[in-house]
């Protein structure tokens, strides 16, 4: 483009440890930890190292990403906003021409540092670069929703989208329908039963429904020449299921309470049910308890990949950054206040008792880590106090208000009271979530592992992560790991967990800000 002395945007590893092949990179990677084990009444501290091979497979597939809820506000915007981005349009605005963009997107809007040059000077480089990831101006998209809304008319509906924006994408937009999807009235808002014109037949659990989504997907694949799909849960907040022994506690249960016709297994479940039969990656950005147990089991077991629960987008994105500030701050964090009110269909449906109980659920538990890791300033159980509201208010529409109240006790009894006013525009920050939680899925499709053995170790003994993926953990308000593995809310960990295993799979060290060169000299 004319210019010359660009910084460059990519990198390869020079290494003994790093191998790039035309179809792979390989690493050999040193993980170190530190194992602490009690005598009498001291820690005892020893470095620990784990030897590990990783291998990323370069081909960057064709991807497909479907949405459930595809005609909401969330299914709507991101769609708008890939396909602004794909074709590079900018539109007028009361500010002037806006481009399209990916702010917000940890991936395509952020840098990692990879290291410094020889004047010690940091060098960033955009944080897609790190691995052969998928762009996501080539995701093609599809997807379900119970409202058949063509997609352009779903987008006015939605109320978030600049006019000038949308008449730019509106005759693409008109072409994307969505598939019929699968309703249980129980599940969701009774008030979301308007726009329910566009349902598979049948109102409770069955196979039937299962086969019909693998059925969509497999579909869409074939007619899209797709390599690969990832399924994306964006529809309403649906109530929780009951937890019953028997019946969707183990991976068989649950397969037998579908064919039962159960009441207790959701229209979310039956999409996971689905896409992990089809070993199809399936990501919940809605509050439900759509991996109950069995759901869990079953991912396990065909080695499907799941992540979950709920987009970390405003208030609980803001909340998991200051509340670590503050308790690490040495600051004693004893109550927070949280209120929000807003007037989208999501707003809607969450006025109903059920379906908020959801969203409380998963608002409560974000401060818990942090909190215990603290023994300092917090005895053993002891919590601040937290409560969330949400209120419905329609005028406001898709710009959610979320007031916050942090108190907090400072030296010698005084306090700190930090009051916060969001005003996000809610389907403008989950968007780029999505698109992150899509291209993180899909890379972690293509990167496998195994414990570094002396010789040539056979191949096949490479295996995938864990079918529960945790480094969406980010993005997630109530992140889902492994059964029986801690949960990570604080936003500065979990990005430095996205960020260290990336640069180990090209066998670089975790990002340390200690910057020895610049302090000892
Ligand atoms: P929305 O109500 O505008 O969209 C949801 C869509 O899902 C609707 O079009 C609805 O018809 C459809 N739907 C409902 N049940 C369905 C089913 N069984 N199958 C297929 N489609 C179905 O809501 P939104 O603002 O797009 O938010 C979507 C979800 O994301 C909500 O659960 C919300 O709580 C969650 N979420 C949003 C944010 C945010 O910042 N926007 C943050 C965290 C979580």
């Amino acid at each position: 483009d004319g210019h010359i002395n660009t910084t460059p945007k990519t990198f390869v590893v020079n290494s003994p440890n790093v191998v790039y092949t035309d179809e792979e990179i390989r690493s050999k990677y040193t993980y170190r930890t530190t194992l602490c084990t009690v005598e009498g009444d001291n820690y005892v501290a020893v470095p620990k190292e784990t030897v590990y091979d990783f291998k990323v497979d370069r081909k960057v597939p064709k991807t497909g990403l479907m949405l459930v809820g595809w005609g909401g506000n969330n299914g709507t915007t991101v769609t708008a906003g890939i396909l602004a981005n794909k074709h590079k349009y900018s539109w007028a605005t009361k500010e002037g021409t806006q481009e399209a963009n990916y702010y917000g997107s940890v991936i395509m809007g952020s840098t990692i540092k990879l290291g410094i040059d020889a004047k010690g000077k940091d060098v960033n480089v955009p944080f897609h670069n790190v691995l052969p990831m998928v762009h996501p101006n080539d995701l093609v998209i599809g997807g379900w929703d119970i409202s058949g809304m063509p997609l352009d008319k779903a987008m006015d509906r939605a109320k978030v989208l600049q006019p000038t924006m949308k008449e730019l994408v509106r005759e693409e937009m008109s072409k994307m329908v969505p598939l019929p999807s699968i309703y249980y009235p129980d599940f969701i808002a009774a008030n979301q039963e308007n726009r329910a014109d566009n349902v598979l037949p049948g109102s409770k659990a069955s196979m039937e429904h299962v086969e019909q989504i693998r059925k969509d997907i497999r579909e869409f694949k074939a007619a899209n020449g797709l390599d690969k799909i990832i399924v994306l849960w964006t529809a309403n907040t649906e109530r929780y299921a009951d937890l019953i022994d028997g019946v969707n506690d183990t991976a068989d249960n649950l397969l037998k309470s579908i064919e039962a016709g159960h009441e207790e297994v959701s229209p979310s479940t039956i999409f996971a049910v689905a896409c992990i039969l089809e070993s199809t990656p399936f990501i919940n950005g809605s509050p439900q308890n759509t991996f109950v147990p069995g759901a869990i089991e079953l991912a396990a077991r065909h080695g499907a990949f799941i992540g979950g629960d709920d987009f970390k987008s405003g208030q609980t994105k803001m909340k998991s950054a200051l509340t670590d500030f503050l308790i690490n701050a040495g600051i004693k964090l004893t109550s927070i206040a949280s209120y929000n009110h807003l007037g989208n269909n999501d707003g809607y449906n969450l006025s109903s008792q059920k379906q908020f109980r959801s969203k409380e659920i998963s608002k409560s538990n974000v401060v818990d880590d942090m909190v215990a890791a603290n023994s300092v300033l917090y005895k053993e159980g002891e919590h601040p106090d937290h409560t969330v509201v949400i209120k419905y208010m329609p005028a406001v529409g898709d710009d959610k208000r979320a007031l916050d109240e942090y108190y907090a006790e400072i030296f010698c009894g005084g306090h700190q009271t930090i009051s916060l006013f969001n005003v996000c525009e809610d389907s403008l920050l989950a968007s780029p979530l999505i698109i992150d939680l899509a291209v993180i899925t899909e890379i972690m499709t293509r990167i496998q592992w195994k414990a570094a053995e002396a010789g040539a170790a056979a191949e096949k003994d490479f295996k995938h992560f864990h079918s529960v993926l945790s480094v969406l953990s980010y993005m997630l308000k109530a992140p889902l790991t492994p059964p029986g593995t801690p949960v990570v809310n604080a936003l500065a960990k979990q990005r430095a967990a996205l960020t260290n295993i990336f640069r180990a799979c090209v066998g670089l060290e975790p990002e340390s800000d200690m910057t020895l060169e610049h302090k000892l000299f």
